[in-house]
């Protein structure tokens, strides 16, 4: 009877699940009727409270200049959105990530790292793709899937566990520590964010120049801790390439006469 009751629940569970178009791409995705806005903001306000946020006036223009312009090319994509770009001070610490809600978060190692705004723009519309694409959500609700219900049902209520499971979603652990992404969110975000970045105008060559870089890097511990959950650098650099001759023109079309 246990087991009867187990074989209805998946099906129970894939009606409850929507259909997500992915901006950008088209693609269809599966997804579960979670409040991941919601739990993005609060996910994001336990980071500020527990993280050192930086002062450092130019940082935070930076960051703050590029984010909006990116936010403005997401345009419509991320419904009920309350953009905060937060500068995190993170000594050595080199990582980016977004929540759903359009919360961004930029640690100091990373703007010390890059070479230019481009290269900035390229990183963080990859993190906001990962966000518009709900990527954390699909992941949450393939796990949910997976997992036949049990306790995970309630995911959309706003209870410290759901928080966790939203921050794994999203790459990030309770513990601090990153989870990858799989290889098709990863490729997924860089396509989307490379128009992103283009519609903001920003150089999309940028994302290449940026790979390059991270790959001459090599996989030593001076490795970042986001970067080395982002697998396979020369794959993602061939598939930039390709899809250069498609962006180039939009970055043309919006480029900023300086
Ligand atoms: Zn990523």
């Amino acid at each position: 009877m246990k087991r009867f009751m187990r074989s209805l629940l998946v099906p129970a569970i894939l009606l409850l699940a929507g259909c997500y178009t992915v901006p950008e791409t088209g693609r269809t995705a599966f997804i579960l009727p979670v409040d991941d806005v919601a739990q993005g903001a609060a996910a994001f306000a336990d980071i500020k409270a527990k993280e050192a946020v930086s002062a450092d006036p130019a940082m935070n223009e930076r960051v703050q200049r590029i984010g909006r312009r990116i936010a403005t090319a997401v345009g419509n994509a991320l419904p009920g959105a309350a953009w905060e770009f937060v500068v995190f001070d993170g000594g050595d610490t080199i990582n980016a990530f977004a929540l759903p809600g359009g919360k961004v978060g930029v640690y100091t190692g990373l703007i010390h790292l890059v070479a230019s705004d481009d290269e900035l723009a390229a990183v963080i519309g990859h993190e906001i793709a990962h966000v518009t694409a709900r990527h954390g959500a699909e992941r949450m609700s393939q796990g949910i899937i997976a997992a036949a219900g049990g306790a995970v049902l309630d995911a959309g209520t706003g209870d410290a566990k759901n928080r966790d499971l939203i921050l794994a979603g999203y790459g990030l652990l309770a513990g601090g520590g990153m989870l990858a992404f799989s290889r098709a969110h990863e490729s997924e975000a860089d396509y989307i964010g490379i128009r992103y970045a283009a519609k903001a105008g920003y150089d999309p060559r940028a994302a290449i120049s940026f790979w390059e870089k991270m790959t001459a890097a090599g996989s030593g511990p001076r490795l970042p801790v986001f970067l080395s959950t982002h697998p396979t650098h020369d794959r993602r650099i061939a598939d930039l390439r390709k899809w250069m001759p498609e962006v180039l023109p939009i970055y043309e079309a919006n480029r900023r006469q300086e």
